[in-house]
């Protein structure tokens, strides 16, 4: 039986590599002094020594730069480049939506990192990977030597037709990646009328967080409920089925937002005409107020642009002992960039982020990777501005297949959404955004 607790406390622990103080007893196993850290700082007697260059600086990326210098020590030298000043974090926003959170309340820096831990921090965009010279090139033309380099640059999105210009984007904002486009979409649904229709899409798996786009439905027609009477949301599903929390999510549909949401599975959008606010699909043209269209998925662009886009065209294979990947040696990729049995979503890249470090730490000092390593995740969904449902899965490393699997006897999903439940969310993604940024 799942214990949901567990997941909370695991979010804010070490996971399962080791920790500072498990990277000093190797050390001193070796023969090198062993050295103690404080609680937030950086050890200085582990002997590993290395450079390492983090591209991105989001839930994997964040987490990786900080557990390299928490575990490996001063000797370990890490970079983290990042296009933006901060991160806006993604989980939470379809709080946004319905009003109960802001875009700035989900907003963490890079100080901590910085100050804390030792962690060089580089605003810049990454173009170029040079993986014979091991050097990455910034927009701005200075390249960045690394001996292990990660890269986490999360995800980027395919153009659906007909929403090709600026313009026709903002009218059909996705909001899938947290900013103006949230905001943009919350003022969107506050101006719907009474009887409107909110149309919502969800891509063909993989995307980013699985059970996000049903969470984002039932937020929505909990808010047009109490505030624009007789409204709907009209969900178009490329999938042939509800891909995650399968119970909770019929549930919400199909009973606590009964006649509010309707639901279409097996959805093909041919074309989009935002001059009509008009999805054309397989099922017939469907018109509504406002449009939020999530559109297919694939990893961040510095992934393809470097010819590490192996798995689908879109993503990247990697050994998930170490992270690297299948056609790059000495470059780790990690989070929604990665091709794995894992979802993508921003648990499971903190805690790939987290075997990854481990990996290179052992690799820098001359090691093999952990050879069963352990993930988990969590994920709580709000079906009301005051219930949630959870999921939760734990994956161990299966030698035969050498790939993460999940383990029946704790993974699963709530039995009903609870008040309860929606508090311990805060719990939990308070504890996620310290580990991988405090
Ligand atoms: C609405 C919504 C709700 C969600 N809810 C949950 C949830 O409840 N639980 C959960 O676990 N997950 C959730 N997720 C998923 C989660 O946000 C992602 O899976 C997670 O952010 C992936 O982490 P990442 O580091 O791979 O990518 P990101 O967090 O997107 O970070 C990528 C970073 O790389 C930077 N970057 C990209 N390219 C470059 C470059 N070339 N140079 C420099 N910097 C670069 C970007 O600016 C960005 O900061 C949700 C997602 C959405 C959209």
């Amino acid at each position: 039986m799942v214990k949901r607790r567990d997941f909370i406390k695991w979010a804010g622990g070490a996971g399962i590599s080791l920790t500072a103080a498990g990277w000093s007893l190797l050390a001193a196993a070796d023969g090198k002094r062993g050295t103690a850290t404080v609680a937030a700082g950086v050890p200085t007697g582990t002997g590993i020594k290395g450079r390492v260059v983090v591209i991105g600086g989001g839930m994997a990326g964040a987490t990786a730069a900080k557990y390299l210098r928490y575990w490996g020590g001063t000797g370990v030298d890490v970079t983290l480049v990042e296009r933006d000043t901060s991160y806006t974090s993604n989980i939470m926003s379809n709080l946004v939506l319905n009003g109960s959170r802001t875009v700035t309340s989900l907003q963490y820096g890079y100080g901590n990192l910085a100050s804390r831990y030792g962690v060089k921090v580089v605003k810049g965009d990454v173009t170029a990977i040079d993986p014979v010279g091991r050097a990455v090139t910034l927009a701005g033309g200075s390249r960045l030597a690394y001996d292990r380099l990660v890269v986490a640059p999360g995800v980027d999105f395919d153009l659906l037709p007909g929403l090709e210009t600026a313009a026709a984007q903002a009218k059909a904002p996705h909001a899938w990646k947290t900013g103006p486009q949230t905001t943009a979409l919350r003022n969107m649904i506050t101006a719907m009328p009474n009887g409107g229709v909110f149309v919502l899409s969800i891509p063909p798996k993989p995307y980013r967080c699985p059970p996000g786009p049903y969470e984002r439905a039932c937020l929505v027609a909990d808010w047009l409920k109490r505030n624009r009477p007789g409204s709907k949301v009209i969900v178009l599903d490329a999938n042939p089925g509800i891909t995650a929390e399968v119970h909770s999510f019929t549930d919400a549909f199909d009973v606590v937002h009964q006649g509010v949401i309707e639901y279409h599975p097996g959805v093909a959008i041919a074309s989009v005409d935002t001059t009509t606010m008009t999805v054309n699909t397989n099922i017939g043209n469907i018109r509504g107020n406002v449009l939020n269209l999530i559109p297919p998925h694939r990893a961040g662009k510095v992934i393809a642009a470097n010819g590490l886009a192996d798995a689908g065209g879109k993503w990247t294979s990697v050994d998930v002992l170490s992270y690297e990947a299948t056609v790059a040696p000495g470059i780790h990729v990690i989070g929604d960039a990665a091709a794995t049995t894992q979802p993508k979503a921003g648990h499971i890249a903190n805690q790939e982020a987290k075997v990854c470090a481990d990996a290179i730490l052992r690799l820098l000092s001359g090691r093999l990777p952990d050879a069963a390593p352990q993930t988990n995740s969590a994920c709580y969904s709000p079906i009301t501005a005051d219930t949630a449902s959870w999921l939760t899965a734990t994956f161990a490393y299966d030698p035969l297949t050498k790939t993460m699997q999940p383990v029946a006897a704790s993974s699963g999903e709530a039995a009903a959404r609870s008040k309860d439940n929606f508090e311990e969310m805060t719990k939990w993604f308070t504890a996620l955004m310290a580990d991988s940024f405090a």
